[in-house]
Parts: structure tokens; sequence; C-alpha cells
């Protein structure tokens, strides 16, 4: 079939719930995808940093080949041989004792509000049904009922009520305003260590600084959404670990599962994470073999090939060339690592369409910023070529 009519089909049977950019993947590897008519395009969204290590990464495609050869699923009634082995690498990774295995981020995400509400009943014993969780605007945490509540994007919400009482919004990157939301009914304070879907919105320096202190000081639970930064995407291991802040509980996803399965979590110390029982929470698939064998191969990579040095480097290398670009429309050009937002003053889509036909697969999220977040594998020489690309189409 041809593009076009991949799209027409596509089209006619889904929901209208995405809307796509004319280019149709067929096959990829590392940082390039081509279409079925053989096009080449570099891919500069990597699955909202999903795909860290590139598409179908040897390694991690052997390690899933090997898992595949013994066992895929299994019940969580029965224990398997390579989850224990998964809980081990993320503990130490996070630097946490305990984890809570998922699928999706949304799920991670739920995870966490559910585990700060116990941890508020039981531990900080404010009456059950009362718990309050503090939440920022503009924020991306996913698409649950309870999750879309804390969402102050209309369009996200538009006819899904009712919704989940005990979330209070406020204004992201103000660390005064966290410190005035907090009532003795406050369990936790949920945020993304740097607003991905927002447009890259890094907050100001010290904030997050600010944050743990000031959760620790009201006894409330600092968590890290690092579903989208986690992973070395920003250039460090987690983005919180660019301000050197521990945050109480860890919610991940994405990049964990190597770009093949999707695999999520939570990690967070035995005072927290210990308020679960049999019973009180679960997911048939969380913690399934392949999911696991998938994330440690995975994370040895990430350790093993210092990613996030990788993204450090190239993300510099890459916003430079990004600086050198002339087009009064760009407005600013923001970011950490491989997570990279260049904003301009007027709707973006245009631009978005001559990257496409350039060759480089991008896309504007809230209307005037367009994200540039490749593989971390991404070759020099494919990000000169890509660059080029982009000034031609940005300079147009
Ligand atoms: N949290 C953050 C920060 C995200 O960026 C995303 C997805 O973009 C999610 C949660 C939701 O993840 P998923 O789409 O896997 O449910």
């Amino acid at each position: 079939m041809t593009t076009q009519e991949i799209i027409t089909k596509t089209n006619a049977y889904g929901a209208q719930n995405y809307a796509p950019k004319p280019f149709v993947i067929d096959h990829a590897e590392g940082a390039v995808v081509y279409n079925p008519e053989g096009e080449r395009a570099y891919d500069m969204l990597s699955a909202y940093s999903a795909l860290n290590f590139g598409h179908r990464h040897p390694e991690i495609i052997q390690a899933a080949k090997d898992q595949l050869d013994k066992v895929t699923l299994t019940s969580r009634a029965f224990h398997n041989t390579v989850l224990g082995d998964f809980y081990e690498k993320l503990a130490k990774l996070t630097g946490k004792e305990m984890v809570l295995p998922m699928n999706t981020g949304a799920e991670a995400v739920e995870t966490a509000l559910k585990t700060a509400r116990r941890w508020g009943s039981f531990v900080k014993k404010i009456p059950d049904g009362k718990q309050e969780i503090i939440c920022c605007e503009n924020n991306f945490h996913g698409r649950t009922i309870s999750i879309i509540t804390m969402s102050t994007d209309p369009s996200a919400r538009a006819g899904f009520g009712p919704f989940t009482p005990g979330f209070k919004i406020i204004p992201y990157g103000n660390a005064r305003a966290l410190e005035e939301a907090i009532t003795e009914n406050t369990c936790a304070f949920l945020a993304e260590p740097i607003q991905g879907e927002a447009g890259i919105i890094v907050p100001p320096a010290g904030y997050l600084k600010e944050v743990r202190e000031i959760c620790t000081r009201h006894n409330i639970l600092f968590i890290a959404d690092e579903v989208q930064t986690g992973f070395a995407r920003t250039g460090a291991m987690f983005a919180c670990n660019l301000e050197d802040v521990e945050p109480d509980i860890f919610i991940l996803g994405k990049a964990l599962g190597g770009g093949v399965m999707p695999v999520s979590a939570i990690t967070a110390n035995k005072d927290i994470l210990g308020v679960y029982e049999p019973g009180s929470h679960g997911s048939t698939f969380g913690g399934n073999p392949l999911a696991c064998a998938v994330a440690i191969k995975a994370m040895e990579l990430l350790v093993r090939d210092n990613y996030p040095r990788m993204a450090k480097e190239k993300g510099e290398y890459f916003m430079a060339k990004l600086r050198e670009i002339h087009n009064p429309e760009i407005i600013d050009i923001r970011g950490k690592g491989l997570l990279i937002g260049v904003e301009f003053s007027v709707n973006a889509a245009p631009y978005v369409k001559a990257l496409i036909h350039n060759g480089v697969l991008a896309k504007e999220t809230h209307e005037r910023t367009i994200r540039f977040a490749p593989p971390i594998i991404i070759s020099y020489a494919e990000m000169d070529d890509a660059l080029t690309r982009i000034k031609a189409a940005l300079e147009k």
C-alpha cells in the first residue's frame, strides 16, 4: 500500500484522538525511519522520549528475542525468573528500596497518586477521603479521568466530567505558591522536573531544591514525574539529578521499555511503598517477563554506555547549532540534554511541514514550540545532516 492509501484507511477506522502528520513509518533503525516508498527521515520525536536507545537497538532486540523463546507472560499469582532482577536494577538506579511495576506512564502516575493518598491516610494520619495532592498548571501526566482532573488544558477535559476530588493546582516554577497551598490534609506535591508537553518548560534554577525543602519541612511527599525526562534524556540519569534533588517517589515509563514494550513503574523507600498489601493494587501485565527482560537490558545500556553523558554532550552540540539558525520568528531555544524546544512567535505548523518535507520528523507542541528530542544514540554525522535540513526548513 502507498502512503496515501494507508493514511486513508487509518483515518477511516480510527478514533480521531490524534492528528498525525502525513508521514507513514514502515520500518526504522537507530535514529532513522523509512516510509513505504523507501524515503528516509530522522526521528526527532522519539515516541515522546520512549526511544532514547533508538529504534530496534540490537542488544535490546536480542534480549527480547531470548525472552520470547523462554516465557513472555506469567500470572502475578506466581513468581517469574526476571522480575526480581528488574526490581533490583531499577531500585539501585533510582536509589530507592522498592519498586511497583505497571505498563504505561498514566498507570504509573495513578499508582503514585494512590500511594500518596494511602501514605497520607496510613502514615501521616490524614482522615481517609480528605487527602489533598498539589499539582501544577500546564502539567501533562497522562489521560485517565483522575489525571485529566489535574489538567489545565481545556481540550483534555471537555466533556469528560465529573472529575476526581482532592487536587489543588498551582503555578509551575513558583515555590512560594506551593508553600501557600499546603494544608494539614496535603499528602503530596506532584510535578514534572521539566514540563515536556507544555513546551519544554525548564523551571527557574533552584526551584526543585526549594520544593524538596518545603516538602520535607511540611511532611509531604515530593513526587517527580520523570516519565518523559527520565533515563538520560535531559543529560542526567533523572532530571532531578540536575539539581541534586531526590524526590520521595519517582514515576517512570517510556524509555524504561527500551522502545519495545510499555514498561512503567514507581520507586520509593519502604516507608512509602510499604503501604500496599496483597490485593490493594496491581496489573495483569505489570512486571511481565518480556517487559522485565527489555527493561533490564535498557538499564544495563544506560549505565554501561553512559547515556547521560551522551545526551548532555550531544544536546549541547545540537542546541548550539540550532542557535546559529537565523529566523526572527524564533523567540526562544531552551532545554536540557536532548530535550530541546524551539519556540516561535507564530504557529509552528508550517515549519513542521517544511521539516518533514526535508526529512526531519518533528511536531509542534502547544502550537508554537517545536520539540527536538532525537534518540540519544544519534551519531554526530546524523546530527549534522539533520541540522542542515533543519536550517534549510527553518530559514525558509
Ligand atoms: N507523564 C509525563 C510527564 C508524560 O510526558 C507522559 C506522556 O507523554 C505521561 C505521563 C503519560 O504516559 P503514557 O502516555 O505512557 O500513559
